[in-house]
């Protein structure tokens, strides 16, 4: 049985990327240290799997520990090996990932992203694991504004947030033998198997309303500050400015459902199971806009509920336009989006409908 440790299990993209690992018929490892999660999302998890109870327990192990724990991770893979099922992958979620906080808290960004990975490396080089799916992000390109994003742009984040995303990314092009960050696949001289799936704008949640986007401190994206506005905790929404350059004024992203991440996750791992030693970098997003104004008035639509807004300032550090060309992912993962805005906005409202004040 394939046995995987998943850092940041419990967070908004682990979860959903567990229980679709969990339903494929791996063993995992899940640790956390639920500085922004619930360990509440792994229970869900584990009920809404296909598993039995007994299977479910068989096959998830739990540890609540921070990956900048050198020993604490090092004794996960011993406890691996001791019980006949060695960890031979990581998926890496653990991290910080607000922009705006990035810019207050940055060394906080550093020692959480970066040295967090780097002590993920010694611990997997420690224990010949050299098999590793890595949350890139949209951020560290160059804003574009006009066309699609593709992985052979500039890396040049201007947030340091994004900058740690790309410190990581070359890190790991680096142990692993390879040029540089600019190019979606090259091959590994020294061994090693790493997917940087670089995420634009992951929403949704899973359909049955059980898991989703739960952030301990107040929500910084779009789509939970809508659903907010849904369940009465804020009033109205500010659309941060009308007057970028698109068509209605408003900010174009790239929303992608969790659910489509998630199975980017296991896409790329199989690929690099069942492949020579590579690295794959490719962008996750489903290649379509959508602009503030339009999804308001899709959820709106969708739901059948009101999200009243008022026009404000543009954001400092925004973009006007994000957009992923998510073609090199269809070539090497053979992945695509397949799940709608709509869909996107159903489920988030579903979860939020079903969970008014999160996991509680
Ligand atoms: P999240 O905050 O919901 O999940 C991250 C998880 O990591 C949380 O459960 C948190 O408790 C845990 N964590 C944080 N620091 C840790 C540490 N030092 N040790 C152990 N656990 C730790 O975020 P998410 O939206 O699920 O994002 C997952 C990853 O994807 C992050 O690396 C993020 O930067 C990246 N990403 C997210 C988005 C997005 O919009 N959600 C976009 C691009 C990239
Ligand atoms: N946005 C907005 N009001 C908000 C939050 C976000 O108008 O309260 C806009 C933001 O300017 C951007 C889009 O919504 O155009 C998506 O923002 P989010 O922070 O979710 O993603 P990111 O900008 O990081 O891609």
């Amino acid at each position: 049985m394939k046995c995987i440790l998943v850092t940041g299990a419990a967070g908004f993209i682990g979860s959903h990327t567990t229980l679709v690992l969990l339903n494929a018929g791996y063993k995992l490892y899940l640790l956390d240290n639920f500085s922004n999660s619930s360990p509440i999302a792994l229970s869900r998890v584990a009920k809404l799997s296909s598993l039995s109870k007994k299977e479910a327990q068989e096959r998830i192990s739990i540890i609540d520990g921070d990956v900048r724990d050198f020993s604490l991770l090092d004794n996960v893979f011993s406890t691996s090996k001791r019980n006949g099922e060695r960890i031979n992958s990581v998926i890496h979620f653990a991290g910080l990932k607000a922009v705006g906080e990035s810019f207050e808290k940055s060394l906080d960004y550093w020692d959480n992203n970066v040295g967090g990975t780097i002590t993920l490396l010694k611990v997997m080089v420690k224990n010949s694991c050299r098999n590793i799916v890595f949350s890139s992000s949209a951020t560290v390109y160059r804003p574009k504004n006009e066309a699609a994003l593709i992985e052979t742009d500039p890396i040049s984040p201007i947030n340091p947030y994004g900058i740690t995303k790309a410190t990581i990314e070359k890190m790991l092009a680096d142990i692993g033998g390879c040029q540089s960050t600019a190019s979606a696949q090259q091959n590994s001289s020294k061994g090693w198997r790493i997917a940087c799936l670089r995420y634009f704008n992951p929403a949704g949640a899973h359909p049955s309303g059980e898991i989703g986007e739960n952030p301990k401190n107040i929500p910084n994206n779009l789509l939970p500050l809508i659903n907010q506005v849904g369940i009465g905790r804020n009033k109205s929404l500010t659309v941060f400015g009308n007057d970028w350059p698109t068509p209605d004024g408003t900010g174009i992203r790239d929303y992608v459902h969790v659910m489509d991440i998630a199975e980017g996750h296991k896409a790329a791992l199989d690929i690099l199971l069942s492949s020579k030693p590579q690295l794959l970098i490719m962008n996750l997003g489903s290649g379509k806009g959508t602009s503030v104004l339009k999804l308001i008035h899709i959820f709106e639509v969708t739901n059948g509920i009101k999200i009243p807004y008022e026009i404000g300032k543009r954001r400092e550090g925004d973009s006007a336009i994000s957009l992923a060309d998510p073609s090199q992912a269809l070539k090497y993962l053979q992945w695509e989006a397949k799940r709608s805005i709509e869909d996107i906005c159903r489920d988030a409202w579903n979860w939020q409908y079903k969970n008014p004040i999160g996991y509680l």
